[in-house]
């Protein structure tokens, strides 16, 4: 019953066999390789860009390090939400990939920004001159980190606000496919006909082994972005491996079917929790993440029969078995629906009610 994060799990074992049958032979380094060409060519065909730079990466924080180092000047600054990934849990790779850019933070509701306060916290970034930071671009997160989920309307009316003050619009994509599979959009919907300029394209929390793609929709900067690759030391000497993992997620929908399955495991979750009394939802689960208050003796419960997730707030030991503690809670593309029925048992029947 592993609910701790969506990158405890597995690679999805036509990723596996697709590294195994690019493990024959030579192929040209750093990039450079048929497959290498093939796996960009298949993420432009699968967001109708073909005129995007596609660079793939292994992590997610290099994904955004470099694209917001490429969008952002030194003496800029960065406006994304007060619980964004690129403020919360990158070690402020973002700020040290720029060369110095910093972030300026937005209130989040619900996990996500809203156009009004957006405007707000821009309009405000640019009283002081030459001694002040100087606007740069928004980060987006798409589903959000509370396992919410944007509407293209609400991409569109950001991505308004960026065009208003002439800022780029990066989307920070670690689970751009259970966002994608909850609207039941296209991918170029989601991104650039919506406004977004750049993109990380996450994979390895939806079946890869680690892989990430940094897409820019324009091809202006896709030269810098390549050089900040290489120098923020992501550029593979034997980049096949990546491009062998990304294209068969690419190829037959695997990216939105995984994401799906996961989407439909933490909604089963999502309902099955729902049914404990004193359960309390602290965000709407719209993806594959939730977050929940529940009883301290369900947490009891679960833990002991080894129920792998994280407490987000409140101590598992404690006098009264009723106090709510809030859990994170994420499904990945392989958690089968009977370990989620099963979690759900345990959780019921240690109800205090
Ligand atoms: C997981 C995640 C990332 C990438 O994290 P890495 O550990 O660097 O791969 C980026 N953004 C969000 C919102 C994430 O959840």
């Amino acid at each position: 019953m592993h609910f701790a994060s969506d990158n405890s799990g597995p690679a999805h074992p036509e990723v596996m066999e697709s590294l195994l049958r690019a493990n024959a032979g030579y192929a040209m380094p750093y990039g450079k390789s048929d497959l290498d060409a093939e796996a960009q060519g298949k993420l432009r065909e699968v967001f109708e860009a073909p005129e995007a730079a596609v660079h793939f990466v292994a992590t997610g924080t290099a994904a955004n390090s470099i694209i917001l180092a490429t969008l952002c000047a030194p003496f800029e600054t960065v406006f994304c939400s007060d619980v964004a990934h690129i403020h919360e849990d990158e070690c402020n790779a973002p700020e040290f990939f720029s060369g110095g850019a910093k972030l300026t933070l937005v209130p989040h509701e619900n996990g996500k920004i809203t156009p009004e306060a957006l405007r707000a916290v821009v309009s405000a970034e640019e009283s002081r001159g030459v001694h002040g930071p100087q606007r740069g671009p928004v980060s987006i997160t798409q589903a959000s980190e509370k396992g919410t989920v944007y509407t293209l309307a609400e991409i569109r009316a950001i991505s308004e606000v960026c065009r208003e003050f002439g800022l780029p619009l990066h989307m920070d994509g670690a689970r751009f496919a259970n966002a994608c599979a909850r609207l039941g959009c296209t991918a170029a919907e989601m991104s650039w006909k919506s406004g977004v300029d750049a993109l990380s394209f996450g994979g390895t929390k939806n079946g890869l082994m680690g892989v990430e793609a940094a897409v820019l929709f324009g091809p202006a900067k896709a030269w810098e972005l390549e050089l900040r690759r290489k120098r923020g030391a992501h550029l593979f000497s034997k980049n096949r491996y990546l491009s062998a993992q990304m294209l068969p997620y690419l190829s037959n929908d695997l990216w939105l079917h995984s994401a799906a399955k996961a989407n439909e495991r933490c909604a089963e979750l999502t309902r099955g929790l729902s049914q404990i009394a004193g359960t309390r939802m602290a965000f709407q689960p719209e993806a594959n993440i939730l977050f929940a208050h529940l009883p301290r003796a369900v947490h009891k419960a679960l833990h002991e029969a080894g129920a792998q997730y994280y407490l987000w707030s409140g101590e598992l030991e404690g006098e009264d078995p009723r106090e709510p503690l809030l859990a994170r809670m994420v499904c990945d593309w392989s958690i089968p629906r009977e370990k989620v029925a099963a979690f759900v048992d345990i959780a019921r029947a240690a109800d205090p009610g």
